[in-house]
């Protein structure tokens, strides 16, 4: 019997998610499948009540489901509702089970683009303070980094994420980056500026240690201006496609049984969609 996964959204027709889970059906030659479904808000419920009747492995969930299903799942992993939002679901006997990737997909990106980024890094910028944000607080917690500065717009957005979130974290404006910068091993982008054309203002990345990295989430353009930036000036940087990849590997092991590989193969498929 075939196997079956989904991603649901609402509107779902830009995600990338049957692309990448479609290559990796193939490549292993599995009879299984991975198909868009549109749900809209208000059918949320009755798509729970046909997951539970057992047709599908699971799936992944994207905007604007990632916080809604919390309420639908049987469970929650601790992890997602530290972060707040579930983008995985794996269903086992009638009951779904809600899990969130992200954290992991960012993991999996900086380990197999920069090794051993991790080891000693004494502290980290993390620019911006939204659901992204959320995740990679807690997989920068997982891998024990002194210490984590949050630095966003809106201060109480920031104040709330302290709060809420284990870790070493603390907040600051945007514009103290100039002064943290010394003192900073890894910059990680999760705000939404990078995309179409947006950049930092003030924000001096010369000041960063030559041993920094620079990694943005932004995967449109896939060369922020950020990390153009950073290139230019010798520093190592990480774009953000490979985390969208590393994400989706969890999923797939759990609905089909067998780890898929991001390779260079599927990021080039992947990056020939971006931009249509
Ligand atoms: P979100 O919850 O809406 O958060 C947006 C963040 O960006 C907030 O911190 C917001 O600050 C900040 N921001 C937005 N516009 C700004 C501006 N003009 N100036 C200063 N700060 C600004 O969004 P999200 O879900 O975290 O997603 C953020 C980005 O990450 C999106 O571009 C998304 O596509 C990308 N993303 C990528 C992946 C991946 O797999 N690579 C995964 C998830 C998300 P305020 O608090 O001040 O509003």
């Amino acid at each position: 019997m075939t196997t079956k996964a989904f991603v649901i959204g609402h509107p779902i027709n830009h995600s990338r998610s049957p692309l990448i889970h479609g290559t990796w059906i193939a490549a292993h030659g599995l009879d299984a499948s991975y198909e868009a479904i549109d749900v809209a808000p208000d059918d949320l419920p009755r798509f729970f009540e046909r997951l539970r009747q057992g047709e599908f492995a699971g799936g992944n969930v994207t905007i604007p489901h990632k916080e809604a299903v919390f309420a639908l799942c049987d469970s929650v992993d601790p992890l997602a509702s530290t972060i707040g939002a579930v983008n995985t679901l794996v269903i086992d006997d009638g009951r779904v089970h809600g899990t969130n990737t992200d954290y992991l997909g960012f993991l999996g990106n900086l380990d197999a683009g920069a090794p051993g980024w991790s080891d000693g890094l004494e502290t980290a910028i993390v620019l911006g303070a939204g659901g992204a944000s959320r995740a990679i607080l807690v997989a920068l917690e997982s891998r024990k980094i002194g210490s984590i500065v949050v630095l966003n717009r809106t201060r109480e957005t920031a104040e709330k994420l302290a709060a809420e979130l284990p870790g070493p974290i603390s907040i600051a404006p945007l514009e103290a980056f100039n002064d943290i910068a010394p003192l900073a091993g890894l910059v990680v982008n999760t705000t939404s500026i990078g995309m179409h054309g947006s950049r930092f203002e003030n924000m001096n990345l010369a000041l960063l240690p030559k041993s920094a990295l620079v990694t943005d989430i932004v995967y449109v353009p896939l060369e922020t201006s950020l990390l153009a930036d950073a290139k230019a000036l010798g520093l190592r940087t990480v774009d953000g496609l490979g985390m969208l990849l590393h994400q989706a590997v969890p999923g797939f092991e759990a609905w089909f049984g067998v780890r898929p590989h991001v390779d260079a193969g599927l990021r080039a498929k992947i990056e020939m969609t971006l931009g249509h």
